[in-house]
């Protein structure tokens, strides 16, 4: 097992990408402090993993307060004593719509979970990533960092993108302590998220475009699975993937590259 020993706090936890993540640490010896606002999914997560024989606590937290993940970083600590690893990953979609349609309140509030969360999740976490050196990975997107033509999607790639500039300022500022900071970009992947999606008149500001049959050429436009990232987010917080640190990798089947 490449985690033995080493404690991971993953947010967003309950479901998607979060959950296969968490899950695919803890077989590798990692113990998991689960980190979501859903507590019904957080508790599923919890109970998949002690299943196996993995140890895990739940941490039902919105990560875009700030007491709340300050709360929930002080409860590892207690709990376990140490943090290796930490999965910035908890995220929605938000509202999709003209920028004129956009509510100021709904602007923040995407920013709010996707950005300021991810900031708050490293902001507590580094004082114990620090004592001992870590890996921070960060779940970033295609939009915002190589597709922008999502139309209505302006709130949700300006969170990924943020999320970008934050991880190369925290690798910089983190190196000289052996903390490492990575970005994953997913394409498309099965997930609850896209339920959540809220579209309003994007049919007034898409451009039309087209694509050649498939969206995604390598799996013939077939969505990526969470497990697929989640073996991505092993890979980062694992030391095979010492020293890289500080740059996003696209997990995405080429999509991205076939539709900027
Ligand atoms: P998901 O909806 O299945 O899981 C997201 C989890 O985050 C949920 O359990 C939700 O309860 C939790 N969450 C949301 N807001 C929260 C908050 N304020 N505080 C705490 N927890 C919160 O979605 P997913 O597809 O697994 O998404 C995970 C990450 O991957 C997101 O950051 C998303 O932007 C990113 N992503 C997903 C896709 C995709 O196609 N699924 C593509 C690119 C990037």
């Amino acid at each position: 097992m490449q985690l033995t020993d080493r404690v991971a706090l993953v947010t967003g936890a309950g479901s998607g990408i979060g959950q296969a993540s968490a899950l695919l640490l803890a077989r590798e010896g990692a113990a998991i402090a689960a980190l979501d606002r859903d507590e019904a999914d957080l508790a599923e997560a919890v109970a998949r993993i002690e299943a196996e024989g993995g140890r895990a606590i739940a941490l039902g937290a919105d990560v875009s307060r700030a007491e709340e993940v300050e709360r929930s970083v002080g409860r590892v600590d207690q709990e376990f004593g140490r943090l290796d690893i930490v999965v910035a990953n908890a995220g929605v979609n938000g509202v999709w719509a003209p920028i004129e349609d956009l509510d100021p309140g709904e602007w923040s509030q995407t920013l709010a979970i996707n950005l300021t969360g991810t900031f708050f999740t490293l902001k507590y976490a580094v004082p114990m990533l620090k004592r001992g050196g870590g890996s921070a990975i960060i779940m970033a997107s295609v939009n915002g960092t190589r597709i922008f033509s999502n139309a209505g999607a302006t709130a949700y790639s300006c969170s990924k993108a943020g999320q970008v500039a934050l991880a190369k300022m925290a690798a910089l500022e983190l190196s000289p302590h052996r903390v490492r900071v990575n970005v994953i970009c997913p394409g498309a992947i099965e997930s609850k998220i896209h339920e959540g999606t809220q579209r309003r008149r994007i049919e007034e500001i898409a451009i039309p475009a087209e694509y050649p049959e498939g969206e995604m050429p390598l799996t013939g436009g077939k969505m990526g699975h969470p497990d697929q990232v989640a073996r991505l987010v092993l890979f980062l917080a694992s030391d095979a993937s010492d020293p890289i640190t500080g740059t996003e990798i696209w997990i995405d089947g080429a999509e991205s590259l076939l539709r900027g």
